[in-house]
């Protein structure tokens, strides 16, 4: 029902593609990250909740953008598509596709692990599963969600009484907006780079109850004092800028799940590692796929090779299939195009503060790394 081709996965009979890697007719989108919404497609479906924060992404392509409620049925040319929640960020979804007897469900990036800014992960079954495996190592096993948030407000409450600011850096899409739902407002006011204001806004729109937050750097400039002791969540492209550094003394933390191993903490430089992760750990990752109930798996976008092992040691049909990421050498267009997404969101900042534009080629690599949050 579906093949790799140069531009991602085709479906030829119903003559679309899910995540494209290029501009195509019509594109199936699972959600808004860069890895896996292409600009420049004639036509894009998403799931209804993620349709705003894929508009914005989009800008210039936004009126292109379909969106459909989780569950609803499109037929396209034969092909029975749906989409069904993915649990990683708002409107994130799988999509199953159903054709000629046979289902198959692609199911983008997800996690299992509860998070209150989006729908809770669905287990659909069928016949061929295409997963993720970002995190798919032995070694990869998430911390109590509850405990982490826990440790993130201490840090930020020690901090805060010493009257230093925290520097909270996580993905603009997503991962920051799961960090603010978890904040305490109590201990001190919640801050918000210019990157992650409107993504923030479109979470709230869509019914998301986040606590207060203001823009850090009106906020700095307004009232110098306002900023002591305040948390400031931002991307790790703002990391060690011009712009992070006019907030005195700071202490700095990466929310990640890489950040369970200290090699990575070590190579961040930061203070405190976080490990949060908006994908499935190792353990979650294999319950998921058997609650499928597919007798074949394609494995993509991470560890692929531990995962296919382990797959294949129990029967299952499992095969590693290639994403523009690793399989593909001809990235430069790829990452030009990202470049220029993350480069509109700095726009916004920069009209604050015009240092943020200077950072502007960190942020090509942290688009790179969004597909892994
Ligand atoms: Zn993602
Ligand atoms: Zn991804």
């Amino acid at each position: 029902m579906l093949r790799v081709t140069d531009r991602g996965l085709y479906c030829e009979a119903g003559d679309f593609h899910v995540d494209p890697w290029r501009p195509v007719p019509r594109a199936v989108v699972t959600h808004a990250h860069g890895d896996h919404l292409a600009w420049g497609c004639d036509a894009y479906l998403v799931a209804e909740p993620g349709r705003a924060v894929a508009q914005e992404r989009l800008g210039q392509y936004a009126s292109r953008v379909e969106g459909i409620a989780y569950g609803e049925v499109r037929t396209i040319n034969g092909v029975r598509v749906s989409l069904h929640p993915a649990g990683h960020i708002l409107g994130s979804a799988q999509v199953r596709l159903e054709h000629g007897g046979e289902v198959w469900v692609v199911s983008g990036d997800y996690k299992t692990a509860p998070d209150p800014t989006c729908a809770p992960w669905e287990p659909v079954r069928c016949d061929l599963f295409v997963t993720e495996s970002t995190f798919g190592l032995p070694i990869y096993r998430w911390p109590d969600e509850a405990r982490v948030v826990r440790d993130i407000n201490a840090w930020w409450a020690r901090n805060a009484a010493e009257g230093v600011t925290s520097l909270l850096f996580g993905y603009a899409l997503g991962k920051a907006q799961r960090l603010i739902a978890g904040l305490d407002p109590a201990i001190g006011p919640i801050l918000l780079h210019g990157a992650v204001v409107r993504m923030t806004e479109l979470y709230r729109e869509a019914g998301i109850a986040l606590p207060p937050t203001a823009h850090a750097t009106a906020m700095r400039e307004s009232r110098r004092d306002a900023v002591r002791g305040a948390i400031v969540v931002a991307p790790p492209s703002a990391e060690n800028t011009t712009w992070a550094r006019r907030f005195g003394t700071t202490s700095s933390a990466f929310a990640s799940g890489w950040m369970l191993v200290r090699g990575a903490r070590r190579r961040r430089g930061v203070a405190r590692g976080f490990a949060l992760s908006d994908h499935v750990d190792w353990p979650s990752l294999l319950s998921a796929i058997e609650a499928t109930g597919a007798s074949r798996v394609w494995v993509t976008h991470g560890f692929t090779g531990a995962v296919v092992r382990w797959l294949g040691e129990r029967g299952v049909d499992a095969r590693a299939i290639p994403t523009r990421w690793e399989g593909e050498r001809d990235d430069a267009a790829v990452m030009e195009e990202s470049a220029r997404q993350d480069a509109a969101v700095i726009d916004e900042d920069a009209r604050h503060d015009e240092a943020v534009i200077d950072e502007a080629a960190r942020d090509d690599a942290a688009v790179i790394e969004e597909r892994d949050t």
